[in-house]
């Protein structure tokens, strides 16, 4: 095959234990997966699960025992942090029942939904779509991923996450209001998932804005953490 020109490379995330990296596809989002954080946004807390897409090119990696560097993006002066449990799928599928889900799960990885809050809250004034508040350089950071099989516990995990020192999110991922499986059911109607797709579940109450210089620590029980530093804003 001839391209026109150097296609892009395939975004690949190492997995904890295997020489293998795991080729990203598309990364989906679930919205307002959690009572308490539903309601922060000023909903009611209790909706179907919604979804929106970042590019797969937004995955900025955060290695273990490492910090990783994101700069500080253009146009906003509200980044916030989203800290969510990624499911990462093995095996694809179209109409997946909740029953059969956690045979297309290959794993797990710690990861924030990073979000321009004044652009996404200026597009949904105006109904017009948020691509610019979450879908940017970046905005998807995200640890190593875990093989499901070595965290048999995640559904009752602790979720957390502390910038500077001080603990900002602090959940369990029991509290979802729809659950791993019932996610991959209902994304599964509306798309085909397809082996190296990511799955962003959704973010508990907490989220916040940071600088340029806060260190952001995510954890979920089981996982690798990611640790990330803001940077100044890349020059023009
Ligand atoms: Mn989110």
């Amino acid at each position: 095959m001839i391209y026109s020109f150097t296609p892009p490379a395939v975004v690949g995330i190492p997995v904890v234990d295997s020489p293998a990296l795991f080729p990203v596809h598309r990364i989906y989002c679930v919205g307002r997966n959690y009572e308490e954080h539903a309601k922060e946004m000023g909903g009611t807390g209790r909706e179907a699960p919604f979804f929106f897409m970042k590019p797969a090119d937004a995955v900025l990696y955060c290695a273990p025992d490492a910090t990783a560097q994101m700069p500080y993006p253009t146009l906003t002066s509200n980044l916030h942090h989203e800290i969510e449990l990624v499911v990462a799928i093995g095996v694809g599928g179209h109409h997946i029942k909740a029953a059969d889900a956690h045979r297309h799960i290959f794993g797990y990885a710690v990861g924030l939904d990073m979000t321009r809050r004044d652009l996404q809250n200026d597009m949904k004034k105006q109904s017009r779509p948020w691509c610019i508040g979450k879908g940017f350089e970046h905005s998807a950071p995200i640890g190593a991923i875990t093989p499901a099989s070595q965290v048999p516990g995640i559904e009752q995990a602790r979720i957390a996450l502390e910038v500077n020192g001080q603990m900002r999110q602090n959940s369990v991922i029991s509290k979802m209001i729809w659950n791993i499986a019932e996610t991959i059911e209902q994304l599964s109607i509306g798309w085909t998932l397809q082996a190296g797709d990511l799955i962003y579940s959704g973010t508990p109450e907490g989220v916040g804005a940071v600088q340029a210089g806060d260190v952001l620590v995510g954890s979920v029980d089981g996982l690798s953490d990611l640790r990330m530093i803001i940077t100044a804003p890349t020059a023009a």
